[in-house]
């Protein structure tokens, strides 16, 4: 299946100068206020293929800023895989040797194997695990309304509600193939304090996938008492209109069966399907249909193959 992909539209920031860290780490950057409070932790960039992560690193870098109380961490995930983005084939930086969003388990962590992105998440662990509360930066191939991952913690949803923005909050356990970040321990663990969320911000080259990730990040760190938010008044650009929103729990997973699946014309993500039993898309010459009424589409992946997952369904909570 072909599928036109959106242009380029953002420059991906030249990250050099952030490389040698002030904590023992490539690329991490941390800082404590005498005053005491939370310690919260900005990612970007776990998938090298987003700029919006990087843009909002390099921003905060550049506009010198440190935090009022606490501790902030920021941290370029897996920068070498960054650094070898080409606008040209826009996909192919996403990683070097494997999916670094799916290596968070502490047994993979903790096991033999080394792949480029494994050394990395090793080295970050400790670092990252230290964090209160921690914002991973993400977007998506797709176009579609940008959304907060939450995880499965009643806590993650909370935070995620207070942030606002994106206004899509979903509640979902993660994927088969690995704990993500945001699923490491003890962000994942349901009876810990410390709380990490997820935002994909939009498409992943659309120049207002950027405002989306520095206006959540403004207000992450706004919530926490971090950064007062009047700091970026002059470097605030409007994240333009947002979609309705609500809360979403994902009660399914549409794994794809056949070398011929496709979405109907109209599915997209965040699309809210109004009757149960309406076709999404084909499998084959199988119909796919919702299972209820006002059934959400969480992000629909168009490039999925045999076995892997084509979207998730969300049900609508108060
Ligand atoms: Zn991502």
């Amino acid at each position: 299946m072909t599928e036109t992909m959106p242009r380029v539209e953002l420059v991906p920031p030249d990250i050099a100068a952030y490389r040698n860290g002030n904590v023992g780490v490539d690329w991490v950057w941390r800082w404590t206020a005498a005053a005491p409070g939370p310690h919260v932790a900005v990612v970007a960039a776990v998938h090298g293929n987003e700029l919006c992560g990087p843009i909002v690193v390099d921003r905060l870098h550049r506009l010198g800023i440190r935090p009022a109380r606490g501790t902030l961490t920021l941290a370029l995930a897996n920068a070498a895989a960054y650094l070898s983005f080409d606008a040209q084939r826009p996909t192919a930086s996403r990683f070097l040797d494997e999916d670094m969003n799916r290596v968070w388990d502490p047994a993979v962590l903790d096991g033999p194997r080394r792949t480029a992105e494994r050394v990395r998440a090793r080295a970050l662990r400790p670092l990252l695990a230290e964090a209160d509360a921690l914002l991973d930066l993400h977007s998506m191939l797709h176009e579609g309304d940008p959304l907060i991952l939450s995880g499965p913690t009643a806590r993650g949803a909370a935070l995620a509600r207070a942030i606002g923005l994106p206004a899509w909050v979903v509640a979902d356990a993660g994927h088969a193939a690995g704990l993500r970040l945001i699923d490491m321990p003890p962000f994942g663990d349901p009876d810990a304090a410390q709380t990490a969320i997820l935002v994909e911000c939009g498409q992943h080259w659309r120049r207002a996938t950027a405002a989306v990730a520095l206006e959540a990040t403004i207000r992450f760190l706004a919530h926490f008492g971090i950064v007062d938010s009047a700091v970026f008044a002059a470097h605030r650009p409007a994240p333009g209109p947002q979609a309705a929103g609500g809360f979403v729990r994902v009660t399914d997973v549409v794994t794809v069966r056949t070398d011929r699946f496709r979405f109907a014309p109209d599915a997209h993500g965040m699309s809210v399907v109004p009757r149960a039993g309406t076709v999404i898309a084909w499998d084959g010459d199988d119909a796919v249909r919702t299972p209820y009424d006002d059934c959400v589409l969480v992000m629909p992946s168009r490039r999925a193959r045999a076995g892997q997952t084509a979207v998730r369904l969300g049900r609508r909570e108060p």
